[in-house]
């Protein structure tokens, strides 16, 4: 694998301000089939000093709800889900479901539009998630139509969400408040967090906006509405509605710290969808049904992948894995092999379109995927076997999916809907 072996270009530039961290998932390198050790190093992922906690149960609350920032030593114990704050109310969550015949896949309707006089004896869940443990804090309203990205930058207590609707809303931490809403005069294409970095993709553009120095950046060299972002090797991609992909080199220079680098065209024929950066590789997917593999050392294309019939809608590196969504119903797994190619390993059916996936490790260190269905579900699973833990429910489709500290999870779905969900009692 002397490919794997390159001498990285990039590797002495400054990498956003942050030593990234690898977390989920990283490299692609053939070892034993599912070893699980690259889940497990490193610092936890949710050791950031932001805890969004609620104050009672899993009522859905509209931008009213309480959120505390948790001092270090709560951070230090808090393995997660033994804050007593959120004991209190996992407690009287997960008792009530234990063992009860409820429904696991549908929502009361009733309990929905606030009259279930059924209450504990009803049949469906009372619940937007059938996950034990999981909990929705908040429901934060106000975008007009779907997100298209959200994000929390380190050392914020501002949460950041784009909508095709054009405007950048944030809201604040504390009290899920709605702060600023920034008219954009432009759709948003994608928005993303690296470090103390906020990228918002628009059409010809990508603002870069650092929630530490207040520096407002926007950087040209993109033509087309930028679908889709990541950054890996000390460099920012931005994916286009033209199928080009944009790069900047991140510097040491105040005054200039991203400069634009190349634009990588004639590879993609149609709208770049999704990046995922895994070891020395990016993986760019895209509606014209396939996945390029890009040195991250030489930014050359290596490979195209072609299995899916439809738009590649999210991709995941996870352990030696790429693990790639589609609209035509499927999750495939790729492997690598020792020539270094990649194969599909494993097929899922899922009989509805496929639009993001998500990947974290839970509070033991196991890793797990989300999966959002057409359907509005977004399905919890296990990796490597796929085994479902339970779902959650949203009324359209959930487009786009962010982890944050501390077991919290965001998501955003196609009416503008942002909601803020804690997994920290998945463990009692
Ligand atoms: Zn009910």
């Amino acid at each position: 694998m002397s490919y794997y072996k390159a001498p990285r270009r990039y590797s002495k530039e400054r990498n956003f301000g942050v030593e990234r961290q690898q977390g989920f998932a990283s490299d692609i390198v053939p070892r034993r089939p599912y070893d699980n050790r690259m889940n497990i190093k490193g610092p936890n992922k949710w050791s950031r000093n932001l805890v969004w906690t609620a104050s009672d149960g899993n009522m859905p609350r509209k931008n009213d709800c309480t959120y505390a920032l948790s001092s270090y030593q709560q951070r230090k114990d808090a393995a997660y889900g033994q804050r007593s704050s959120y004991a209190s109310y996992v407690k009287g969550w997960g008792s009530s479901d234990k063992g009860s015949p409820k429904s696991k896949d549908c929502v009361c309707k009733f309990w929905k539009a606030g009259n279930c006089k059924k209450g504990d004896h009803c049949s469906f869940l009372h619940s937007w998630t059938s996950l034990p443990g999981m909990v929705m804090v908040a429901a934060l309203e106000g975008h007009k139509k779907g997100l298209k990205g959200i994000a929390l930058p380190q050392g914020s207590d501002k949460l950041f969400s784009a909508s095709s609707d054009g405007t950048l809303r944030i809201w604040d931490c504390h009290t899920g408040q709605c702060v600023h809403t920034i008219h954009l005069q432009a759709e948003a294409g994608s928005l993303m967090s690296e470090g103390p970095w906020v990228f918002l993709g628009l059409p010809n553009a990508v603002k870069a906006f650092n929630v530490q120095t207040s520096k407002d950046l926007h950087l040209n060299g993109v033509v087309g509405q930028v679908r889709a972002m990541t950054v890996g090797n000390g460099m920012l991609f931005a994916g286009t509605s033209s199928g080009s992909i944009s790069v900047w080199k991140a510097t040491d220079t105040e005054s200039d710290p991203f400069t634009y680098l190349t634009s990588l065209e004639g590879h993609h024929s149609g709208e770049v969808t999704c990046f995922i950066v895994g070891g020395q590789r990016l993986y760019s997917g895209s509606v014209d049904k396939t996945i390029k593999v890009w040195d991250l050392n030489t930014l050359e294309c290596t490979m195209t992948l072609r299995q899916h019939t439809d738009t590649v809608t999210s991709l995941l590196c996870w352990d030696q894995y790429l693990i790639s969504s589609c609209l035509d119903g499927t999750i495939n797994v790729w492997a690598c092999s020792e020539n270094g190619s990649l194969k599909v390993t494993n097929t899922r059916r899922q009989g509805q379109s496929v639009h993001t996936l998500c990947g974290m490790s839970d509070a033991e260190g196991k890793p797990i995927m989300f999966c959002s269905y057409q359907n509005g579900t977004v399905s919890i699973c296990d990796l490597p076997s796929f085994e479902e833990r339970g779902k959650m429910f949203s009324t359209n489709t959930v487009g786009t999916i962010t982890i944050g500290p501390e077991g919290l999870l965001f998501t955003g779905d196609k009416s503008g809907k942002l909601c803020v969900w804690s997994l920290a009692g998945t463990k009692i």
